[in-house]
């Protein structure tokens, strides 16, 4: 049994990725300041005898010096644009101090270490697909550039600590990313438009609706992101997602028709530094990690509108 950190763990990623570590029997330490994270996410798990629940920011040290450690995923930071933008000092200090607090603990524990990274690093991208030797466009002093350029620094931050250390760090770079447990007033997409369907409500298309994004399942990213932990030698950066393209109207009007919905499309202005197009291209993983989505958009959203009709 190994002992696994998941910073982020009450979150709707890091949530799931307890479940799946506790399945395959390993002790987990869930370390969460419940800032975007939501205890319901983690009730079934509290109690289970290899589960431990730590309610703290990794802003703040930390050192689990009564456990050994052997790998953790940092996955804490608030990661919808409405909420890294609440506070924004605080979002990028959760990818600068919080992200080198967690080094040290790796340091110390020699532990293997995993950065959730982002598809924002690529900023509004000039190449499309995105691959992973792309460099990215991004606004250094935009709104959303604490998280962008927070989780830039944190990877820097990783090769820093490998370099100078020895530490042995995985770097995914996760694209949007969909199903149960979505928070539902984080302003994200696909639950603004299962909960605008299922109410009724006008499906709210911010700026002309034409802007693409790629929707990976859940199942499917913590996948990606075991299998990058688990490989005996390769760091990444890698993109973890699905390739399958969607403008925002083929979106919205996908959840209408899937949920039987007479919701109407209305337009509203789009946020200052909204990427226009994304898409991974995913070669690397399917390379180095023999990965790739397996569920289709329409089983993943069936299931995830399933669960925000709970929800409701
Ligand atoms: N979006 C939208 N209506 C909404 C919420 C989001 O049209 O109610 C758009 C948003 O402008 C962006 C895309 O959907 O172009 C994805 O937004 P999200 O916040 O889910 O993810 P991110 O922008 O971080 O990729």
């Amino acid at each position: 049994m190994q002992t696994i950190v998941v910073t982020g763990g009450a979150g709707f990623l890091g949530s799931h990725l307890c479940d799946l570590l506790i399945q395959k029997g390993e002790k987990v330490i869930c370390v969460d300041n419940l800032f975007t994270g939501n205890k319901n996410n983690i009730k079934h798990l509290i109690g289970h005898e290899n589960f431990v629940f730590i309610n703290h920011n990794i802003i703040e040290p930390l050192s689990l010096e009564n456990y050994m450690i052997d790998q953790i995923y940092n996955l804490a930071c608030p990661a919808s644009p409405i909420h890294y933008q609440v506070n924004s000092v605080r979002t990028i200090k959760a990818n600068t101090i919080g992200v080198i607090n967690m080094l040290g603990m790796a340091k110390k524990h020699k532990a293997r270490i995993l950065q959730a990274s982002t598809s924002e690093v690529y900023g509004d991208p000039l190449e499309h697909p995105q691959t992973e030797s792309y460099r990215g466009n991004v606004n250094t002093i935009g709104p959303r550039a604490c998280y962008d350029e927070g989780k830039r620094v944190a990877e820097t931050l990783f090769f820093d600590y490998h370099r100078q250390h020895a530490l042995q760090i995985r770097i995914a770079r996760i694209f949007n990313t969909y199903g149960p447990r979505m928070a539902e007033h984080d302003g994200r997409v696909v639950s603004n438009f299962i909960m605008q369907a299922l109410r009724g409500d006008p499906i709210t298309i911010y700026g002309d609706g034409k802007q693409t994004r790629s929707f990976c399942y859940v199942d499917d990213l913590l996948d990606g992101l075991y299998k990058l932990m688990n490989h005996e030698s390769f760091k990444g950066p890698v993109n973890v997602g699905n390739p399958e393209e969607y403008t925002m109207i083929e979106l919205a009007e996908k959840i209408i028709k899937m949920t039987g919905s007479k919701s109407k499309l209305t337009f509203e202005t789009l946020p200052i530094d909204d990427p226009m197009q994304r898409r991974p291209d995913i070669t690397l993983a399917k390379k180095e990690l023999g990965w790739e989505p397996k569920v289709k958009v329409d089983d993943g959203l069936k299931k995830t509108i399933e669960y925000f009709k709970g929800v409701l």
